[in-house]
């Protein structure tokens, strides 16, 4: 088989072109570039095996992500398994909130940072790359997210702290300048949860009308935030009113919502401005 075979094998399964040449350059190790130029190339007998079973499983609705293995994630290139959710774009929102908050505090101070089930650690990580002088920690319920993260962090030579634990809980006693997080969302008879089939379910869903890991990040926050830090959520594109009224109702001034590129409110924010509880 040739790569222009293989992309002709591609359409009539009803793969993207630039998934099956990502796939293909994946199997045989060049880039895009390379295949472009070379479709008369062939792929031998292991090559031709490997590519058109990962065909086949994009085609059943695997993310590309899993098939090759990776992610790029504001600028780093993020190993991701199906024990974590895909890194999105619009996560990348969430991390530009959280360097922005962390620029407008005290020059000189080494912040204290913390990403709440961090998954593949894209979010921990992208903040501890932009702003090397911040202390990020990272936590996860699911073993397998946090030896990923731990994984992504030792290849980027990135140092965070990591906690096993849910949200909060394993950081009893602990209070932070900056908290993110980016939780399972989705309504649990949300339709749109079968084209994300391949995902673990805890990301993407904490049943329910999906509010429920928002409110239990709110409702703690206050223990564990310093005056003045700020708490940043991204959330369903529906529910931006429901976060700022948590958020309001639980002490925080201000609560602000900030946009995606499609134009979806898509992250919710505000400062906790109280004394230590
Ligand atoms: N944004 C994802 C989606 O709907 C969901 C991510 C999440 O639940 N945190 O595809």
């Amino acid at each position: 088989m040739r790569v222009a075979e293989a992309l002709v094998l591609a359409r009539e399964l009803g793969v993207a072109r630039l998934d099956a040449q990502l796939l293909l350059g994946h199997h045989l190790q060049r880039p895009r570039s390379w295949l472009i130029a070379h479709d008369d190339a062939t792929l031998d007998a292991d090559a031709v095996a490997a590519v058109e079973a990962d065909l086949r499983r994009r085609a059943a609705g695997v993310p590309l992500a899993y098939l090759v293995g990776e992610r790029e994630f504001h600028g780093l290139a993020l190993r991701v398994t199906p024990a974590v959710l895909v890194p999105r774009p619009e996560t990348e929102l969430l991390v530009d909130w959280a360097l922005q908050r962390l620029d407008a505090l005290a020059p000189g101070l080494a912040a204290t940072v913390v990403d709440l089930g961090t998954g593949s650690g894209a979010v921990a990580l992208a903040v501890k790359q932009a702003r090397p002088a911040a202390r990020v920690t990272a936590t996860d319920a699911q073993p397998a997210a946090l030896e990923l993260a731990r994984d992504n962090a030792h290849r980027l030579g990135l140092a965070l702290e990591f906690v096993a634990g849910d949200w909060w809980q394993p950081l009893t006693g602990r209070r932070f300048d900056l908290a993110v997080s980016n939780p399972p969302y989705v309504a649990g008879d949300d339709p749109h949860l079968q084209a994300l089939a391949h995902e673990p379910r805890s990301a993407l869903t904490p049943e329910g009308d999906g509010l429920a890991a928002l409110r239990r990040l709110i409702a703690s926050a206050p223990q564990h935030l310093n005056p003045g830090a700020w708490l940043l959520l991204e959330h369903g594109h529906d529910q931006a009113d429901a976060v700022r009224r948590l958020f309001i109702e639980r002490g925080f001034q201000p609560a602000l919502t900030r946009r995606d590129l499609a134009g979806i409110e898509r992250c919710t924010g505000a400062r906790w401005p109280g004394e230590p509880l």
